[in-house]
């Protein structure tokens, strides 16, 4: 069978292959062709493959050149709002408009177009952060995890930064607090308990190379029963008296206070009073990925002087998107405009209206399913506490639903759902209007076929 596989030469030939052949450059084509081939040549010694087909090599080859892009848009019928592994927040029309707008072509990005002379990129954001929130100013990174080791390295390097036990968080194996102190060159001192920690803890830890408080949020987790902690306004108070810096990692980042963050810290609450913040732009603020610092403007000055700030910096195609996200949330209508927000705010009626209306569909297919309720999650490692009530479609099926959920997974736009107990469930939550039609029809051809 192996003698049986086509050379690479005989199928550069091939007629029906000839388009591709044509559009992409030699080397390119022989790889292809090669790659495709190899992976035939193992699912033979698997014994995966019975009979070499040529019509089959030829379609595989086709398909390998068509599919250009790793990258694609995928459905999330999860539920799970702030998707870590399907890139968390989707962006808006008009956030994706005025990246493509700016991006397409040259712009100002480091040009003050008021002096003529070198500008800074990050000046294109200051303004409306300090209209929205109150900070005096702000510096952008690549990402929150970049934040928190640009403060520690400025501020704290060689230097002792105080942290209550109950907040030493991992926030996914690459990122845990104690590790990103380490690298950072800080001392870290560790107050309190795993569950309480008190103001008299923190005069304790107080010495002379303190340099920093730090509050960090505790994101995935969550602490029931006996808990104690110093608030946020108590250790801005306590930093003020001992002249060091009260630094919040607040996580996700909430600008104004909302139907889901009763409870939280928001951002424009600490501007007032903290010296600096960090929290990631693609959590619940629902913007590009970026880390977004603010504080007041002399500790900001210093972070856009570090060497290590180069390292981190963001491009345009960053900044344009945190922009427009930020033009969206100075409008009225900010709920309508940021789509993860919109998406949590969505209400359960709206939500079982559209999801009856496809167990309709369903049944008329001679699908059987019901619409039960169940939650939704925020995701992206902020408010593990929070399970938003959502009507969820779970669809009963006798095939095998691993296999169900990996052909769906395989689709052109593939489908993301989860499964339990030989069903599939999904969650209209986090899918878009126009993509039900897709759904549905891709669930009916997946569970006829
Ligand atoms: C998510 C999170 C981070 C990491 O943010 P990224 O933007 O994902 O790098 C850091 N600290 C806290 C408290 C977080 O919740």
């Amino acid at each position: 069978m192996l003698r049986d596989i086509p050379s690479v030469e005989k199928l550069l030939q091939d007629k029906e292959l000839k388009q591709c052949i044509d559009k992409y450059r030699h080397n390119y084509c022989v790889a292809v062709i090669r790659e495709v081939l190899d992976k035939y040549r193992k699912s033979i010694i698997n014994h995966e493959i019975k009979e070499v087909k040529y019509a089959e090599i030829i379609i595989r080859i086709k398909d390998k050149f068509d599919s250009m892009f790793s990258l694609k848009n995928v459905i999330n019928a999860t539920g799970v709002v702030l998707h870590t592994n399907l890139g968390r927040s989707p962006l808006p029309e008009d956030v994706c408009d005025h990246i493509s707008k700016i991006n397409g072509r040259y712009n100002n990005l480091e040009f003050s177009l008021d002096t003529g002379k070198r500008g800074s990129r990050y000046d294109h954001i200051t303004e409306k952060i300090r209209l929205l929130t109150g900070f005096e100013d702000a510096v952008i990174v690549n990402n929150n995890a970049a934040a928190v080791m640009l403060i520690l390295n400025v501020f704290a390097r060689g230097k002792e930064a105080i942290v209550p036990r109950s907040q030493l968080v991992e926030i996914g194996g690459s990122f845990r607090v104690p590790k990103i102190m380490e690298l950072s060159g800080t001392k870290l001192v560790e107050v309190g308990t795993t569950n309480c920690n008190h103001i008299y803890d923190f005069e304790e830890a107080l010495s002379e190379n303190t340099s920093m408080v730090m509050k960090v949020h505790r994101s995935n987790f969550s602490l029931k029963g006996f808990v104690k902690e110093v608030s946020s306004s108590e250790l801005i108070k306590f930093s003020k008296e001992n002249n060091v810096i009260f630094y919040e990692d607040l996580g996700s980042g909430i600008l104004f206070e909302n139907a889901f963050n009763k409870k939280e810290t928001t951002v424009t609450e600490l501007a007032e009073q903290a010296d600096i913040v960090s929290f990631s732009g693609d959590k619940f603020l629902g913007g590009p990925q970026c880390g977004i610092i603010l504080g007041k403007r002399k500790y900001i000055e210093q972070l856009k002087k570090a060497q290590l700030l180069r390292a981190f910096r963001v491009g345009k195609l960053t900044i344009s998107a945190l922009e427009a996200t930020l033009e969206n949330y100075a409008k009225k209508d900010e709920n309508d405009k940021v789509l993860s927000l919109n998406m949590l705010n969505q209400t359960y009626e709206k939500i079982e209206e559209r999801s009856n209306k496809i167990h309709e569909t369903l049944f008329e297919k001679g699908i059987q399913s019901r619409v039960e309720a169940g939650t939704s999650l925020v995701g992206g490692g902020s408010m593990p506490d929070i399970e938003i009530p959502s009507p969820k479609i779970f669809i009963k099926t006798d095939l095998e639903v691993e296999q169900i959920k990996e052909e769906l997974r395989n689709l052109k736009t593939p489908i993301i759902l989860s499964v339990k107990d030989n069903e599939l469930i999904i969650d209209l939550r986090t899918v878009f209007d126009d993509e039900e039609e897709y759904l549905v029809d891709s669930i009916v051809g997946v569970l006829q076929y």
